[in-house]
C-alpha cells in the first residue's frame, strides 16, 4: 500500500488481490501492482494510475493524463470518451463494500459512496456542476487545485479580439441573495469534496471590480464558511491544524485588469489581510500595435502603478503574455517591448509570468482583422522559438524565483484535485 495510507482491507476481486487503505479524507484501492485509484471524502474519484499512466480527474470529471518517460513527466492528449473506465473504478468500491462481512462500517459506508459513480451519476454529477458555473471559468494554471467562487459574472471589456471566454454574457457583480445562493449551492454539491480545493479563485474575469467594502464582505463570508490557514502558524503545526480544519484554504486568488478603476494600496492590503495572495493580469503584449490588433486597452502607466499597488499592499502579480500575437509582421516588436515592459515591473519572488500560446478562433475577430492585415501566424515550431527566446530574456533580466512557465490554454480545466 501507497506511504502514507493505512490498509484497512484486502479481498480478491475478479482473481486480482485487491488493497484499500485511507488518510484522513482519502480511499486508495490497489489491484495487482499496476493499478490504483484514489477518491475523496465524498466518494469521487480523483487520481487513477494504470500501468505506467496518471489521470488525475477533476471535480467536473475531466481527465488530465500523464506519463513518465526517462525520468520527465509527459502530459497526453485528453480522451474523450473515459466515462466507462471511470465507472469500472466506482463499480470495484461498490463491489468491494460487499466483499466482506468484516469490514468496519465507516469503510463500508465510504466504499459504498464511492460506488454509487456510474455513468448516469457522473454524468448528473457533471451537469449540475456546469449549472452552478456560466460558463465553465478559465484560470491559470496553477489555480486548477482551486474552489472557484464567483463574486462577479462575465467580463466588463468583453471585446478582446482572441478572447471568446465570456462572449455576450452579462457582465454583473453578484448582489447578496445571488452571491449566498451560488456559495451555498456549490458547497452543497461538492460536500466533503470541498476538501480538495487548498485556495479559493475569485470569478470571473476581475472580481477586483467589486466595491471594496462588498469585496471584503464577500472574503469575510468565505473565511467564515472554509477558514483560513493562520499564516503565521509555525510550518510543524500546520498538518495538525489541518486535520482539525479540514475545508480550510492557504489563499485567495483572482483576475484583475489595468483598465478599469483599480483597487488602492489601501484596499489591497485589506484584502490580503483576508487570505488574497496573488492577481493575475493579462497583459498579453507590451507593443502598442500588437495590443491594437488584439483590441486590448491598456496603458503602460496604469500597468505600473497597479503592479505597484500591488507590490507596496504585500501581493504577488501573476503576469500573463500572449506568445505569437501579432504574427511574423510584428514578432520582433512584440518580443522587444513586451520583454521592456515586464522588466519594469520590478517583478519579485514569487510573481509570475505565464507564457500562452495564441490560439486562433476561425471567425474571431483577431482571426477577420489578420487576414485584413496580411498578417501570418507563426507555425508550431516558430511558436515554439518565440516562447524560447522571450523565457530566456526574461530569465536573465528578472529576479531570481520569479516564475516563467507557460499557460497551455488546450489543457486548461477547472481543477486539478488536491493530493
Ligand atoms: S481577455 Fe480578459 S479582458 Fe479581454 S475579453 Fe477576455 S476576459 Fe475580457
Amino acid at each position: 500500500m501507497e506511504a502514507g495510507y493505512h490498509r484497512r482491507m484486502c479481498a480478491f476481486l475478479d482473481g486480482i488481490e485487491t488493497e484499500v487503505g485511507t488518510r484522513p479524507g482519502w480511499l486508495r484501492i490497489e489491484r495487482g501492482n499496476d493499478h490504483a485509484a484514489e477518491f475523496d471524502a465524498e466518494g469521487r474519484l480523483v487520481r487513477r494510475q494504470h500501468r505506467g499512466e496518471s489521470w488525475r480527474i477533476t471535480l467536473d470529471w475531466r481527465v488530465l493524463r500523464t506519463r513518465r518517460d526517462a525520468g520527465r513527466l509527459r502530459r497526453l492528449p485528453p480522451l474523450d470518451e473515459v466515462w466507462i473506465t471511470l465507472a469500472e473504478e466506482s463499480e470495484r468500491a461498490a463491489r468491494l463494500a460487499h466483499t466482506s462481512q468484516n469490514i468496519p462500517s465507516e469503510l463500508r459506508a465510504w466504499l459504498a459512496r464511492a460506488g454509487r459513480f456510474d455513468t448516469q451519476t457522473l454524468a448528473q454529477d457533471r451537469r449540475s456542476l456546469r449549472e452552478i458555473y456560466h460558463p465553465i471559468p478559465v484560470l491559470p494554471p496553477d489555480q486548477y487545485q482551486s474552489l472557484v467562487v464567483q463574486i462577479t459574472e462575465g467580463c466588463p471589456w468583453d471585446r478582446c479580439s482572441f478572447c471568446n471566454f465570456y462572449r455576450g454574457q452579462r457582465h454583473h457583480i453578484r448582489s447578496d441573495p445571488e452571491f449566498a445562493a451560488h456559495f451555498h449551492r456549490l458547497l452543497d454539491h461538492l460536500g466533503q469534496s470541498v476538501e480538495r480545493c487548498s485556495r479559493v479563485f475569485l470569478g470571473q474575469a476581475n472580481a477586483m471590480l467589486a466595491p471594496p467594502s462588498l469585496l471584503r464582505q464577500r472574503l469575510d463570508s468565505i473565511i467564515e464558511r472554509l477558514g483560513l490557514l493562520p499564516p503565521t502558524l509555525p510550518p510543524s503545526q500546520r498538518r495538525p491544524w489541518r486535520r482539525a480544519h479540514p475545508t480550510a484554504i492557504d489563499s485567495i486568488h483572482s483576475f484583475i485588469d489595468a483598465f478599469h478603476r483599480t483597487p488602492s494600496t489601501a484596499d489591497l492590503r485589506s484584502y490580503a489581510e483576508r487570505g488574497l495572495e496573488r492577481l493575475y493580469l493579462g497583459l498579453e503584449s507590451g507593443s502598442p500595435r500588437v495590443l491594437e490588433l488584439l483590441q486590448k486597452p491598456s496603458e503602460p502607466e496604469g500597468i505600473q502603478a497597479l503592479a505597484d499597488a500591488i507590490h507596496d499592499a504585500g501581493l504577488q502579480l501573476g503576469v500573463i503574455v500572449l506568445v505569437g500575437a501579432g504574427g511574423r509582421t510584428w514578432r520582433e516588436d512584440h518580443f522587444r517591448q513586451t520583454v521592456r515592459q515586464i522588466e519594469a515591473l520590478r517583478l519579485q519572488r514569487k510573481d509570475q509570468v505565464y507564457l500562452s500560446r495564441l490560439v486562433v478562433h476561425d471567425g474571431s475577430d483577431y482571426a477577420r482583422r489578420a487576414e485584413a492585415e496580411g498578417l501570418e501566424a507563426l507555425d508550431s515550431r516558430e511558436l515554439q522559438e518565440a516562447e524560447h527566446e522571450l523565457r530566456a530574456a526574461l530569465r536573465s533580466r528578472l529576479a531570481a524565483g520569479v516564475v516563467i512557465a507557460p499557460y497551455d490554454l488546450e489543457q486548461i480545466s477547472m481543477w486539478t484535485p488536491r493530493a
